[in-house]
This record gives C-alpha cells, sequence and structure tokens, in this order.
C-alpha cells in the first residue's frame, strides 16, 4: 500500500517534497507526488462557480490514474462544494481510495491577509493528512487539536496538528490490522 498525490492546477507554491514527508510521518507509508493532468470541466457548476468535490472523485475513480495498492489524492486550488454545504477544503471516499484536497481557501490571500506561504503549506498538510485519514476509516475525531477533527473554518485547520492524536492512531492500527485477515 503506498500513496500518491496528484498535482493538478496551481500547486507550485507549495513544497511537495516536504508535504511527501509529512505525510509519510502521519501514516507510515510510501508517499510519492505526480503532476496529473485532469478536465474537470464537467464538474463545474456554473451558478455556484465552484466544483462538485463528489463528482471529482468519480472522475479519479473512473481515470484509471489511481495504481493498484495505492491511494490516490488530488491536490488542486479549485473552490469546491458538495450540494448541501457552501464549500469544503476537501473530500474523501470513506474506507476507499480516492481523495482531494484544495488549497483555494487556505490561501491567507482568500481572507484579505498577507500572503504567508509556510502557512499555506501547513494548512495543506494537515487537509492532505485529514482527507487521507477518512480513506484509511477514520472518521472525524472530538480532539480539536487532532488532524482527523473536522473544520468549516480556515480558523479550525490552524488549531489542529498536522498528525493523529493517540486515539487516531490506535484506530487505525486496528483497521490495518483489520485489512490483513
Ligand atoms: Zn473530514
Ligand atoms: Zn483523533
Amino acid at each position: 500500500m503506498f500513496v500518491e498525490i496528484l498535482g493538478a492546477r496551481n500547486f507550485e507554491k507549495l513544497d511537495v517534497g516536504l508535504l511527501c514527508i509529512e505525510v509519510k510521518s502521519a501514516f507510515n507509508l510510501e508517499v510519492s507526488f505526480r503532476k496529473a493532468v485532469m478536465d474537470f470541466g464537467a464538474t463545474f457548476d456554473a451558478n455556484r462557480l465552484q466544483y462538485n468535490s463528489t463528482q471529482i472523485l468519480h472522475l479519479l475513480l473512473n481515470s484509471g490514474k489511481i495504481q493498484n495498492d495505492s491511494k490516490a489524492i488530488i491536490l488542486t486550488d479549485l473552490d469546491l462544494f458538495v450540494p448541501i454545504l457552501t464549500y469544503v477544503f476537501g473530500e474523501a471516499e470513506l474506507n476507499g481510495r480516492a481523495a482531494i484536497a484544495s488549497s483555494h481557501r487556505l490561501h491567507n490571500e482568500y481572507y484579505g491577509l498577507p500572503k504567508n506561504e509556510p502557512l499555506l503549506q501547513t494548512r495543506t498538510t494537515k487537509e492532505i493528512i485529514h482527507e487521507l485519514g477518512h480513506t484509511f476509516g477514520l472518521i472525524h475525531c472530538k480532539d480539536y487539536m487532532c488532524v482527523m477533527h473536522s473544520s468549516t473554518y480556515v480558523e479550525d485547520i490552524d488549531l489542529k496538528k498536522a498528525s493523529l492524536c493517540i486515539s487516531c492512531k490506535d484506530k487505525l492500527e486496528i483497521l490495518d490490522g483489520n485489512r490483513l485477515k
């Protein structure tokens, strides 16, 4: 099992090497990055001017881009939504193989604040680890410092760490153990 981060659109400001190292340390798995060309046009909602993240997950699952024995997460800068919410930072298949995370609302500039690239890097790392956690079967955690805590606002992301709490780490081990059986 390994994880691939698929860069699709405007990830150049991010240090993808560092991103891979941090994701690797969260899950103790091989993590690599590659650029992926994908056409998201069909997932664009012309009324909301946003992209439907659930449809993007289906696109990814049907794209043949997920290699055997791997999970893939798209890293993009598109503004994402699901129909019941105004926006999402990302989405993942629970206990599945596909996920997406967007830096669109992780930039300080989006909130009229000065550019802060290290902060953008940290927020993106947390969002990627969070969504991948879902693909490993983890659900939202009550511990607000845990990376699996649900984040509505970017401030919630800033409060949490880029790592799993002890309880989520334990759950991950149990889930992993089940998979081996
Ligand atoms: Zn979540
Ligand atoms: Zn937790």
